[in-house]
């Protein structure tokens, strides 16, 4: 098992009762706690496996506004700034640094979607700039390459996906959060049609609210609650790799790989747009919401029926609350790297550095993405079962998400005046005859 984040203390006994119980460690569950109790609030956070273990540490650690989807924009520039005071408001270092963050376009038809981003974007408050080839070029200075241009958002950065869901969890310890991991959530009580329990294998917490963030396995929870979440799986491989020369000081994407610099003086890499759908179950039964998403994102995926099928998030399951549940027979979702892709990904690296001396891999990951058929999250109550919320379906954009996430779904939560306006993240849109469409953006 790949494990890609450092080890967090759990507390030594479950609480009886807690006024907000999260479901999943990964950054949005631990960013909701986090802004929960600094309202004040008791929470006590259940984790099936370990604290950020599944995609919150396996990830690129963009934290990016450029070429997001529109309707994700407002609750990313709120996130990005909760990033940038991140440290100095907790003291706790998530290894956030502005740098600036480029798209590079290799041919004419990338280049006007570009310049259709950055006008839409300026729209919304966000401004990034269009580079001219030799702006391209220079900002790329040690590749090979040519680009016809690309867009650059100096406001965008990263963060270190092994130290950012760590630094949030002592932060929200720190006001008094507790942590509770190998500690499946099986399911929940009600009492008279609201959320009154969450049942765990270690026993049941009274409360009268539920957020499920439990990432790529949040559709299987609310199935077992009699709730429809479309979701599908994607694994994704990325790998670290060392190289005697600098490539890059910013993160930037390319027609063919994705780069960034490290803390740790590495980079990581990836194939942009590229990984495998595993049919299983619970996607098949959501096909025909998925499809203007598949079809626009087809030619870099590949579909395959595998162990997937039977075992894990998307298969079939029932289990009774007083018995072992599917969640606790897999603690930690980590489908391997797919080798394929590994030595594409090196294969173009090569190909745009070749100057580049001593490119080497020092390891490699899979890891699951949970898409919602329109590509963008659920950050939502649930009208059915009054007290419960679902902040979940991130399609591989929540990483940079995850501070502003947490702040809007404990505003929800509370009933507090949202950062932003929800309306986009509704749960109701997969039911309510919206025409979902497909994803924009990256
Ligand atoms: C390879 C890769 C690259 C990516 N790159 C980026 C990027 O550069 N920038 C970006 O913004 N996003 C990126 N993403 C997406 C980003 O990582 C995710 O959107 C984000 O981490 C989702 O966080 P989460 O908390 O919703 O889910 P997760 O981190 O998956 O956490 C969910 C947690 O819930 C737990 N859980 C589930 N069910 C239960 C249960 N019943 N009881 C208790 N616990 C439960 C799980 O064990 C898990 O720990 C990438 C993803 C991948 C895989």
């Amino acid at each position: 098992m790949t494990s890609l984040i450092g080890s967090f203390p759990s507390d030594p006994t479950l609480p009886q009762s807690s006024d907000v119980v999260v479901i999943g460690a990964g950054i949005v569950g631990l960013s909701t706690a986090l802004e929960l109790a600094r309202k004040g609030l008791k929470v006590a956070v259940v984790e099936k496996g370990l604290v950020g273990a599944e995609q919150s540490s396996r990830n690129w650690g963009w934290v990016r506004q450029l070429n997001r989807d529109f309707r994700e924009l407002p609750l990313m520039r709120a996130s990005k700034d909760l990033w940038e005071g991140f440290a100095a408001t907790t003291g706790h270092d998530t290894g956030f640094r502005r740098t600036g963050l480029l798209f590079a376009a290799s041919d004419e038809k990338s280049l006007s979607e570009y310049q259709h981003w950055v006008d839409g974007a300026k729209d919304r408050g966000v401004h990034a700039d269009l580079l001219t080839p030799a702006q391209t070029k220079a900002a790329l200075s040690s590749a090979k390459q040519s680009w016809r241009g690309a867009i650059y958002c100096k406001e965008d950065g990263m963060a270190e996906p092994s130290m950012a869901p760590l630094a949030i969890a002592k932060a929200a310890r720190d006001l008094g959060v507790s942590f509770h991991q190998e500690c499946a959530a099986r399911g929940m009580e009600k009492s008279a049609g609201r959320v009154s329990a969450v049942v765990t294998e270690r026993g049941v917490i009274k409360t009268g609210a539920v957020v499920v963030a439990g990432g790529a396995w949040s559709s299987m929870f609310c199935a077992s609650l009699g709730l429809r979440l479309p979701q599908a799986s994607v694994n994704a491989t990325a790998m670290r790799v060392t190289s005697e020369t600098r490539m890059v000081d910013c993160p930037i994407a390319t027609s063919t790989f994705c780069l960034r610099p490290r803390s740790d003086g590495g980079y990581t890499l990836a194939l942009s747009g590229r990984g495998t759908l595993d049919l299983a179950p619970r996607g098949l039964l959501y096909a025909r919401q998925f499809l203007p998403t598949y079809l626009r994102r087809r030619k870099g995926l590949k579909v395959r029926i595998g162990s997937a099928f039977f075992r894990g998030p998307g298969a079939f399951g029932r289990w009774s609350l007083d018995r072992a549940s599917p969640f606790e027979s897999m603690r930690i979702l980590d489908p391997g790297p797919d080798t394929t892709l590994i030595s594409a990904a090196l294969a173009s690296l090569i190909d745009a550095y070749p100057a580049v001396k001593g490119v080497r891999i020092a390891n490699a990951w899979g890891g699951v993405i949970d898409s919602t058929p329109d590509a963008i999250p659920v950050i939502s109550s649930v009208s059915q079962i009054p007290g419960l919320f679902l902040s979940t379906g991130y399609s591989g954009h929540g990483f940079g998400l995850g501070l502003g996430a947490g702040r809007l779904t404990a505003d929800l939560i509370a009933n507090d005046t949202p950062i932003v306006d929800p309306y986009a993240f509704r749960y109701s849109r997969f039911f309510d005859g919206t025409a979902l469409g497909g994803p924009s953006g990256m």
